[in-house]
Formats: C-alpha cells, sequence, structure tokens
C-alpha cells in the first residue's frame, strides 16, 4: 500500500493538531464509480470526516456519513455523500465513530421526522411494499433470469476486477509451489474442457487465512479460488477435483450471477426509493462482499454437488472424494460459526443432506 502522494499536503490540514475529541485511521477508499480501491487515511475532526488518499483529499459532514452494520468478520463500511464508500480492519475507531455518529443521527433523524414526517412515512410504506414484493416473487425470478442471457464476456470482465478485490480484501498469496500449481491447473483444465461452455475456466492459489480458511469458490465468469488449506486438508488429487467440479457447477449454473442480480436488486431499489440514486453507482464495488459473504441457495448446492457426483461417478466410478473432504471440512476448526464465507461451509443444505445426496447417486450408479 503507498502513502498519499503529496507529502506537503500534511502541512496545510494540521495533522499534527490531534485533541481527544479526534480520531484518526487507515481504510480503503472506492469513488463509487469504478471498483478500484485506494488505500486512504481518514480523520474524524469535529462534526468533520476528511479522506486523504493518493490524488484526493474529501471532507464530508460526519452527520452525512452511515455506518453499515457489522457483517461477521468482514471489513466494517462507511457510506459517504455522493456514493463513495471506505472500509477498514480499524473497528476500534469505528465503534468510536459510531457512539459519536448515534448521537448525531438521532438528533438529524427527529429533526427530519419533524418537519417531513409524511415524506418519511410514505418511503417506509414504499420500501416495505417493493421489498415484499421483490422478495416473495420478482427479484430472485428476474436475476436468474438475468444471469442466464449475460454474455460470457461481461462476466469475464467482472471476473477480473473481482480478483483485484478480493485478494486486497480477503485474501493472501499462496505458498504453493509452482510445480504442484502447473499439475492442479492441468487437471482443472482437462475437468472443464470436459464440462465445457462458454466460459474462460481458471484456477487460482491463494492462502485463506482466518477469514475464509479451507475453502474453494467460483466468480460467475469461470475463476475459480482455491485456498491452500484446502489443498492440505485433501488426503488426495481425487478430493481436491471433486471440489472443483463442484465450483465448475456453480459456474455453469450462473449461480453466483445471480446472486450478483439478486443484491444489486436489492441495493439499487433501496437507492431509488429513498432517492439516493447516486449511490446505486457503488454497487460495482461491493460485489465481493455479496460473493463472499451471502452463500447459495439450498438448490443451488444441490444442483452443484450434483454436478460434482456425476463427474466424479463418470471419472472415477464413487462419489466418496467428495463425501470424505466434506467430512473433513465440517470436522476442523474453521472460521467462527457466523463468519464463514462460500461456498463449502456456507453448508446449505446442511452436511448430512449433502452427503445422503452423494451417496444417493453412487447407489444409482451416475447417469
Ligand atoms: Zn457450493
Amino acid at each position: 500500500m503507498s502513502q498519499p502522494s503529496n507529502p506537503d499536503r500534511d502541512s496545510d490540514l494540521n495533522f499534527s493538531d490531534l485533541t481527544p475529541g479526534e480520531l484518526s485511521f487507515g481504510a480503503v477508499y472506492f469513488d463509487g464509480l469504478t471498483s478500484r480501491d485506494r488505500p486512504a487515511q481518514v480523520q474524524v475532526s469535529g462534526q468533520t470526516l476528511l479522506v486523504r488518499s493518493e490524488g484526493l483529499e474529501a471532507s464530508y459532514p460526519v452527520g452525512g456519513v452511515s455506518v453499515e452494520p457489522p457483517l461477521a468478520r468482514l471489513r466494517r463500511v462507511l457510506k459517504l455523500p455522493g456514493g463513495a464508500r471506505l472500509e477498514t480492519d480499524d473497528r476500534r475507531a469505528i465503534a468510536a465513530l459510531e457512539r459519536r455518529l448515534g448521537r448525531n443521527a438521532g438528533l438529524s433523524l427527529v429533526q427530519r421526522l419533524e418537519s417531513r414526517w409524511w415524506v418519511a412515512l410514505a418511503s417506509l410504506l414504499g420500501v416495505l411494499a417493493f421489498t415484499f414484493l421483490f422478495i416473495q416473487d420478482g427479484l430472485p425470478a428476474l436475476a436468474g433470469v438475468a444471469a442466464q442471457i449475460t454474455p460470457p464476456a461481461v462476466m469475464a470482465t467482472l471476473d477480473s476486477q473481482t480478483v483485484q478485490a478480493i485478494d486486497s480484501q480477503y485474501l493472501k498469496p499462496s505458498s504453493v509451489s509452482p510445480a504442484r500449481q502447473a499439475q492442479l491447473r492441468q487437471e482443472f483444465a482437462a475437468l472443464a474442457l470436459e464440462r465445457g461452455g462458454p466460459y474462460r475456466f481458471r484456477l487460482l492459489f491463494r492462502e485463506g487465512g482466518d477469514l475464509v480458511g479451507a475453502n474453494a469458490f467460483a466468480l460467475p465468469g469461470g475463476t475459480v479460488f482455491v485456498t491452500d488449506e484446502l489443498l492440505t486438508l485433501a488426503k488426495n488429487d481425487r478430493e481436491i477435483l471433486g471440489v472443483l467440479a463442484h465450483e465448475v457447477g456453480h459456474v455453469q449454473h450462473r449461480h453466483a450471477m445471480r446472486q450478483i442480480y439478486q443484491g444489486l436488486g436489492l441495493t439499487l431499489m433501496f437507492s431509488v426509493v429513498a432517492g439516493d440514486v447516486t449511490s446505486a453507482a457503488s454497487v460495482a464495488a461491493a460485489v465481493p462482499a455479496f460473493l463472499l459473504s451471502s452463500g447459495y441457495s439450498r438448490q443451488a448446492e444441490t444442483q452443484a454437488d450434483n454436478d460434482a457426483g456425476q463427474w466424479l461417478m463418470k471419472r472415477y466410478g464413487t462419489t466418496r472424494p467428495l463425501q470424505d473432504i466434506l467430512k473433513r471440512l465440517t470436522l476442523q476448526d474453521g472460521p467462527e460459526v457466523g463468519s464463514r464465507v462460500m461456498d463449502l461451509l456456507a453448508s446449505h443444505p446442511g452436511e448430512q443432506a449433502r452427503l445422503t445426496h452423494l451417496q444417493a447417486i453412487e447407489a444409482a450408479g451416475g447417469k
């Protein structure tokens, strides 16, 4: 991470005049227009929040900043007026900011309600009605259709933008040897070729760390991440390939794309209903969080397991490799419950149902 480019600015900002009421922390800044992230230094002083990053200096009224509720162990998110956002690991600073905002936000909400209570009420009713309709019916159905007709080139672009964001926020470089990586890539390429489709399949190796642990997950266009921890947990390559076949299944059924559309749909809808059109632009920056924290539906997991099971039957005549690694995944000390990111540990449907399903595929001898 680089420091702000112009050191001369420090003198203009009087950062040395810190008083006990001031708050300062490091964060990652997204401008709300692109998914590019920039390291930033944030300073809260009185009623002003100041962001400094490469080539950027912006100040916001503290009252206009909203703090997103904490999401498991992912980074804390601040939404800035105008659609930009900040993400930070500094939970203490955010807690201090929340205490401060709690007072101010409460006050301004009361003022708003007193002067324009009917606007607030109408907005609330509108949000409730839209939410009900979309969640019940419209949104998942629309998201499914949109996912199926999304051009592969669009998904490939989304993949490359998302890889950067995911790397900077969730994963570390792999320590798996280049020779081992090359060998697994070759096996993965054969699997992907066999399964086909208009996707640009590629396999990326990363260390999962505390947040992701032993896991694998796929981006919409065919980019599949596998963590060092998962490779260590696997007793043989069949187990790894079983997991990768499951991820290829998610790609081919366009589960991630669907997930993103559902996430984007809600965000857009809330923004528009609340009259905050500009913040809709910030959704691109939020894609990694949708993908990593929301998890797939039970139906999507079953579909991916089915694909993996059928492939394992064809290749090895048994679904045991995937069963074995799933059992081991649930036994190991993973990230805390509630902070598990997708894919394999998200456990929809539950472990036992997944094992029973894979056993049934084996009993039927595959298709
Ligand atoms: Zn899955």
